[in-house]
């Protein structure tokens, strides 16, 4: 055999992700309609997006950027430090204070920037990282640049964790999600605030799944389960049940004062646009009102119907205050042909596969929104009845 001389071999790295059955590629789509997407011709139910409370294309949502854009335009031309903070970004993060009950917060291009700005400005070598196994990517990413130690405990170990908080060294720093992305389950936040506070240590929790869906006025699980006041950290995206897009990072003053000098991501990154911003205060404010409220019911009634359908198809799903419902196959081959099955019946709903999910462990992973109709959840049923 010739010896390879090519450097980058992405040829190779490209046939090996298709042998191994975790070769993906992007869906293109012409038209999102609500819950329902189109291309070339044909339609889908998605059942695939975190817009939980079918906020993205609502008449709200449309008046809001409307007014926004007259007002402002698009973008803000520079990070925040350079070219001064618009009144809109303080009113948006003033609000986003009061709505997760901080003192202050802070906002960001995406959630993904919020993790990877914040982590790294508090803990560095000699402090100590704790996450749980199933954390996102995100969260991963920002602790090994932190240059911390990292130690992972299995999903919601609580006496793992224990360990790990007894022989941690320099500053400790518990991370989780809330609602989990790829299990849809929670985090046992109630024991968590206990063990961290017993050993010292601060948490942050990520809401990104949890904030707009659950709690009162759609503040999260932490504020659900009455611990939001014991979180030191509150991380959120502003990309899923908010509609739009951005992220934010909720604490005390102090806490947002160093993310200002320190927070990479925030420092030299262009602040998000204006009418944006503008957007995300009205929408925030709709999330808390009462038709949110209403909004949020229409999620949880959706998200029972369909458990109830999947566990009486034996296929499981968590005990989960949430609307993301895996289907756990295994096998990789088995999660792309279910998926594929189920687009071919008009349904688009995503195989999860390694590195999202552990190996051997794809699944199809369900997300209910408030907008489907039980038409369509029912229907769903009959198709995974054939798909799987
Ligand atoms: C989606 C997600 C993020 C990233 O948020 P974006 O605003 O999409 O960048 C962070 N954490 C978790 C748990 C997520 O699911």
């Amino acid at each position: 055999m010739e010896e390879r001389t090519e450097p980058w071999n992405i040829a190779a790295q490209l046939d090996e992700l298709r042998a191994q059955d975790l070769w993906r590629e992007l869906t293109p789509l012409d038209e999102v309609e609500g819950v329902i997407v189109r291309a070339g011709g044909r339609e889908w139910v998605n059942f695939s997006s975190n817009d939980y409370l079918g906020l993205a294309g609502s008449p709200e949502m449309r008046a809001a950027l409307e007014e926004g854009i007259a007002k402002y335009g698009g973008g803000a031309g520079a990070s925040r430090l350079v070219c001064g903070t618009h009144r809109v970004h303080r009113e948006l993060e003033d609000a986003l204070a009061d709505f997760k009950g901080t003192e202050a917060a802070l906002t960001f291009s995406s959630g993904f920037a919020v993790a990877l700005g914040t982590i790294p400005a508090l803990v560095g070598p000699g402090d100590t990282i704790i996450l749980d196994k199933l954390c996102h990517a995100s969260l991963v990413d920002a602790a090994r640049l932190s240059g911390a130690t990292i130690r992972v405990f299995p999903h919601n170990h609580l006496e793992k964790l224990e360990r790990l908080l007894g022989t941690a060294k320099g500053r400790v720093l518990v991370v989780t999600e809330s609602i989990f992305s790829m299990d849809g389950d929670a985090a046992l936040l109630r024991e968590i605030v206990e063990l961290k506070e017993r050993h010292g240590a601060w948490l942050l929790v990520d809401e990104a799944h949890a904030v707009g869906v659950l709690g009162p006025q759609g503040r999260g699980l932490a504020a659900a389960l009455e611990v939001d006041q014991r979180v030191d950290l509150h991380l959120g995206t502003l990309s899923k049940a908010f509609g739009l897009s951005g992220g934010y990072l909720a604490a005390s003053r102090q806490v947002i004062d160093l993310m200002v000098n320190r927070a990479r991501s925030f420092i030299y990154s262009t602040a998000p646009p204006f009418h944006l911003v503008h957007a995300l205060v009205a929408i925030l404010r709709h999330i808390r009102s009462e038709r949110g409220d209403a909004l949020r019911k229409a999620v949880r009634d959706n998200a029972q119907r369909t458990k109830n359908m999947l566990s009486s198809m034996g296929l499981g799903s968590p005990n989960t205050p949430a609307a993301i419902l895996p289907v756990l196959l295994g096998e990789e081959r088995l999660a792309i042909s279910a998926s594929q099955r189920l687009r071919a019946a008009g349904f688009l709903i995503p195989c999860i596969r390694y590195p999202t999910v552990a190996r051997g462990s794809a699944r199809l992973r369900i997300t209910v929104n408030g907008p489907h109709s039980i038409s369509q959840i029912d229907a769903l049923g009959a198709a995974l009845r054939a798909a799987v």
